[in-house]
């Protein structure tokens, strides 16, 4: 079946949208509404119709981007034909943004996977088979001439199950994923984590307790470093940002070394030097300290080494005149800004981002960031940083056996732990590898190093939607099938007004793909009898169990299939029933969204404004205002992380000055809001909003050097070089380069993002920072040439 939904079609949709969704005024309550539809509760006012054909409307979760708006997908003829937002979802409040509405071409991309398929060329020639998913869970099992199966690799690694290492992309099913993971035994488990928010969850959880929201509704003064939310990822909340700016309630300061969209959205714009943040906030914070302007009573009663850290910064003298040789901005700006923020807090919000990490010092960053926050008590509370509440969930049968030869993880820095195999240096050998929805060629630096591994890996199996550049080397592909053809495990939404929302299935799952959740099911079908048999052989602790409990017991805890024998369905009405009840799980499954007293709670007060939690209901304070430290205090000084090759406290080091030979750039990269990295690079919708990636470099530096607009230009680093056209602007300094992530995929596979643009991981070099091995993605100094 090949489904083509066109570009004229598309953008009629989100014309309809706009149009209808400015006329609903008067729904005043959903829940009461809704049996006026023969939808999944969604008011008809709200709804647009694109066709003729009688309709459905099943509401489910975007898989876009990571924020997973709530939508409503209305299906004619079993064609999704278009995706509303469902109003019902606080985080999403009636939002559904261009790369929500291009997901129907995720559906009927025509380049999809469509059925199994093994390995006939050599690694990464993308030559595949054809095959059923008997014979490709067979050769998973078994391998073929081309390669091991895993029987083989197990029994020769005496059941190491650690000899199979498994990664994953960020996604909701990437929870089934996971409980394979557990189920398989395997101590080697790798995510986006160490390739993107690692040293922010990190910094702020051994600092303040946790990684907490910005209260965008209600700040009035925000300082936005390195967060690129105009232009990066364009959600909800990123509306919040900027709807009270310019003189409508909250002042923004933007710090960035490009004049992004942010920028130009803001009340100032800071261009800082690459790397340079933490100096900008050490003086932020001598001018608090020194001018005595925190709030002493909340810093007597929260703050763990407040003297220690006062000195600190005191006697190395972080003054603003010192911060400016450092980073550029001015020294009368930042004793302006620190003056500012601390005369609106505790509204004030020193913005944590959910960027990756970009310099070595970004833990250090982090943690200087979030004790600052603190100086002005803003943590817990209205208008500062909230940690929310999150509601319960009930919870799913899984087995987590122990396998006595499994040896230990090799570590959870994605980097480290690919140039550790290419090196020999683990401790054992990882021979096997199982890749879900994560494209580790394109989003791990230095590219040529990712494919090395991949081809040294004796047998990879790689579930997937689309044929990636990592798909390329799999030994077996799974196709898995999109989220609009599968109902994903139910999740609780944590924050100032928390709830539960569901992914349901919209459509069948096209071709002969599968949601996770049922490959699971096959896949453990096929392995778990023989692989227990090699667990037998080699398990000394299961031969004495079996010899006392006998052999049908002791199994138990190591069937692999019990956590895959229920539907998804199944497992998400009994994670909601057993908590809140068999009605809520009902509502959950008809309109999407669950919070208990969503019925009174909920009301539209205007043509796109909704009350989710009547306003003494949200949750802005959780915890007393207090930090979620198990100390309850801000942790300045944390001797223990001296044993992480870092500072206990947030200093500055001369490696940090941003220093650039003559000749090279700083290379930066990003996210932008119509493209979701890798992702969404084959999506043709979404291709029409943007082309390709450009690479920007300074005017006068271009027209020196006899760059114009358009001309191919090639980057080149110490790791590898890439190829795409110039874009000459004022809004980048001379010694800086900038292009967004996501695109040169090297997939023949992919019809509209094969050599489409510059791969940014090709020229990345492989850095990561001291304490979590989180990739340093802004580290790498390049060269260009007009090619
Ligand atoms: S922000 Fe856009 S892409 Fe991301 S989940 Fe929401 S609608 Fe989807």
């Amino acid at each position: 079946m090949q489904v083509e939904v066109s570009r004229r079609k598309f953008l009629q949709g989100s014309v309809a949208l706009s149009i209808v969704g400015g006329s609903s005024i008067g729904v005043t309550n959903l829940m009461a509404s809704h049996e006026k539809t023969k939808s999944h509760g969604v008011a008809e006012s709200i709804t647009t119709k694109t066709g003729t054909g009688e309709a459905i409307e099943v509401t489910t979760l975007c898989e876009m981007c990571v924020n997973k708006c709530a939508a409503v997908a209305r299906v004619e003829d079993g064609v999704v034909t278009k995706l509303n937002p469902n109003p019902l979802f606080p985080k999403s409040r009636n939002m559904l943004c261009a790369r929500g509405n291009a997901g129907i071409q995720a559906l009927y991309d025509p380049d999809r996977l469509k059925h199994p398929m093994i390995r006939i060329g050599e690694k990464g020639e993308g030559k595949f088979k054809r095959v059923s998913w008997e014979e490709a869970y067979d050769a998973i099992l078994n391998g073929t001439d081309k390669f091991p199966g895993m029987g083989k690799i197990l029994d020769e690694e005496k059941d190491n199950r650690s000899s199979f290492l498994f990664c994953a992309g960020e996604g909701m099913a990437e929870h089934t994923f996971k409980t394979f993971y557990s189920a398989f035994g395997s101590a080697n488990w790798l995510n986006h984590a160490s390739l993107c928010l690692k040293t922010v969850i990190s910094g702020y959880g051994v600092t303040i307790g946790g990684y907490a929201a910005a209260d965008m509704d209600n700040a009035e003064y925000v300082i936005m470093a390195g967060a690129n939310r105009a232009e990066a990822i364009v959600t909800p909340d990123t509306m919040d940002g900027f709807k009270r700016t310019k003189g409508r309630g909250a002042k923004l300061i933007c710090v960035d070394p490009r004049f992004t969209h942010t920028a130009a959205k803001s009340d100032k714009w800071l261009a800082i030097k690459p790397g340079t943040d933490l100096a900008f906030v050490l003086a932020l914070t001598y001018v608090v300290l020194t001018e005595e302007l925190y709030d002493k009573k909340y810093v007597a009663e929260n703050f763990n080494g407040f003297e220690e850290y006062k000195n600190s910064v005191i006697s190395n003298k972080y003054t603003p005149e010192w911060a400016e040789k450092i980073t550029d901005i001015k020294a009368k700006e930042i004793y302006k800004i620190a003056r500012e923020f601390m005369a609106h807090a505790p509204k004030a919000v020193y913005y944590p981002g959910r960027r990756s990490t970009f310099s070595n010092n970004d833990f250090q960053l982090r943690r200087a960031m979030a004790i600052f926050q603190g100086l002005g008590g803003g943590i817990d509370t209205k208008g500062g940083l909230v940690f929310g509440k999150k509601l319960k969930l009930g919870k799913h049968e899984g087995v987590e056996p122990m396998y006595a030869q499994a040896e230990s993880s090799l570590g959870s820095s994605w980097i480290n732990w690919r140039n550790d195999f290419l090196e020999g240096k683990h401790s054992y050998k990882a021979r096997g590898m199982f890749i879900y929805k994560h494209n580790p060629m394109l989003n791990m630096p230095n590219s040529a190093k990712t494919a090395e591994m991949l081809k040294k890996m004796e047998l990879v199996v790689s579930i997937d939607t689309m044929p990636s550049d990592t798909v390329m080397y799999a030994d077996v592909v799974l196709p898995e099938c999109t989220y609009l053809e599968r109902t994903d495990p139910v999740k609780t939404f944590g924050g100032v007004e928390p709830s539960i929302a569901q992914r349901n299935k919209v459509v069948d799952p096209m071709f002969e793909s599968k949601p996770v959740m049922e490959i699971m099911r096959g896949l453990t079908e096929k392995i778990t009898l023989p692989l227990w048999e090699i667990t037998k052989k080699y398990d000394e602790d299961v031969q004495e169990t079996i010899e006392e409990d006998g052999e049908k017991e002791t199994f138990a805890e190591f069937d692999m299939r019990i956590p895959f024998k229920h539907s998804q369905e199944e497992v998400n009405h009994h994670m909601v029933a057993s908590v809140y009840g068999d009605e809520a799980a009902h509502h959950l499954k008809e309109h999407g969204v669950y919070y208990p007293d969503i019925d009174t709670h909920y009301k539209q007060l205007g043509a796109n404004q909704f009350q989710y939690y009547p306003e003494k209901k949200k949750y802005y304070t959780v915890n007393g205002g207090k930090p979620k430290t198990p100390s309850k205090k801000i942790e300045c000084n944390i001797p223990n992380l001296k044993k992480r090759n870092t500072d206990p406290m947030p200093v500055w080091r001369d490696e940090y000055n941003y220093v650039i030979p003559e000749g090279k750039f700083r290379m930066l990269t990003g996210r932008h809001a119509q493209f979701t990295q890798s992702g969404t690079s084959n999506n043709a919708v979404l291709r029409d909003l943007i082309m390709e990636n450009y690479v920007w470099i300074n005017r006068r530096v271009a027209e020196e050097k006899g760059i114009k607009f358009g001309d191919m230009i090639e980057v080149s680093s110490a790791t590898g070089k890439t190829h795409l056209k110039a874009y000459p602007t004022e809004k980048i300094g001379p010694q800086t380069i900038f292009f967004v992530h996501g695109f040169g995929e090297e997939s023949e596979a992919l019809t509209w993002a094969y050599k489409n643009g510059g791969n940014d991981n090709a020229v990345i070099s492989d850095v990561t920072e001291p304490v979590y091995g989180a990739a340093s993605m802004h580290e790498t100094n390049v060269e260009i040439r007009k090619v």
